[in-house]
């Protein structure tokens, strides 16, 4: 059975695309089958991965539109992964979509035939709380949550659970928090540690044990359209995004 995880936090900046490309790199090397979807009109995940965003004939927003197929949109990446690719054009969605029949749940539907071909399937969403937000979250069957070690990330978490209660009571019962994941880690900080350490209070074990560290080359790797791992499998943040994918197979198993 394949596992559908939204990666989603309101906030902006916090490592959600970053998580998105280098983690569905590596799931793609442990040998799993893996789908990407970019739900974000900056498509930062689709350039990551060395599709040209400029360049797309089909998108997200054909797909969500009933305008095009599945199989219309994907594209298999150099990465060993698929994705399904989104531009500017994406934003439109949010106002048309609101002419349209199941709204929420329109990107759900489209995946409910091609789900059995992937062990994962990562949604990148924006840093909204909006209507790609909610199909990103209708569709998924667990969300991961990046967030960096400062001062408001706790308030910002208290704001998402909520969210992801009226979720479960509305459109998707079977959500559930598969993980918080601390980005953008400075050990120096004592803020940081603060937080962690409240962090590990209020969630015990919905907190990942990989950390992802501060590190040059996890921000380097998009301008290449590269996943971490083709650009430097040596750096620190592909030892922490390996990590991460291990942690996952270990809890979704296969
Ligand atoms: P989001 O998708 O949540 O807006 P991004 O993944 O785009 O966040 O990250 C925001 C910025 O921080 C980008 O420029 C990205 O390259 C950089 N970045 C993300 N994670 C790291 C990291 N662990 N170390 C260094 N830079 C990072
Ligand atoms: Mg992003």
């Amino acid at each position: 059975m394949s596992r559908i995880l939204a990666i989603t936090n309101q906030k902006g900046g916090v490592g959600k695309t970053t998580s998105a490309v280098n983690l569905a790199a590596g799931l793609a090397q442990a040998g799993k089958r893996v789908l990407l979807i970019d739900l974000d009109p900056q498509g930062n995940a689709t350039m990551g991965c060395g599709v040209d965003k400029q360049a797309l004939g089909r998108s997200v927003y054909h797909l969500l539109l009933g305008h095009a197929e599945l199989e219309d949109v994907r594209v298999t990446t150099e990465h060993g992964f698929d994705i399904l690719p989104a531009n500017r054009e994406l934003g439109g969605a949010e106002v048309e979509l609101i002419e349209v029949e199941h709204r929420e749940v329109r990107l759900r539907l489209a995946l409910d035939n091609v789900r059995q071909q992937y062990d994962f399937v990562l949604i990148d969403c924006p840093p909204a709380l909006n209507m790609l937000t909610l199909n990103g979250l209708a569709a998924a069957d667990g969300v991961v949550i990046p967030m960096q070690c400062e001062y408001y990330a706790l308030e910002g978490l208290t704001d998402l659970v909520n969210t992801l209660r009226k979720v479960r009571l509305a459109i998707n019962p079977r959500i559930e928090i598969d993980g918080l994941l601390r980005t953008l880690y400075d050990p120096r900080s004592t803020l940081a540690q603060q937080v962690v350490a409240q962090l590990a209070q209020h969630f015990g074990d919905k907190v990942f044990k990989t950390v992802i560290p501060r590190n040059i080359r996890l921000a380097e790797a998009p301008s290449f359209g590269q996943p971490i791992f083709s650009y430097d499998k040596s750096s620190r943040g592909a030892q922490a995004y390996r990590e991460l994918a291990d942690e996952l197979i270990a809890r979704f198993g296969k």
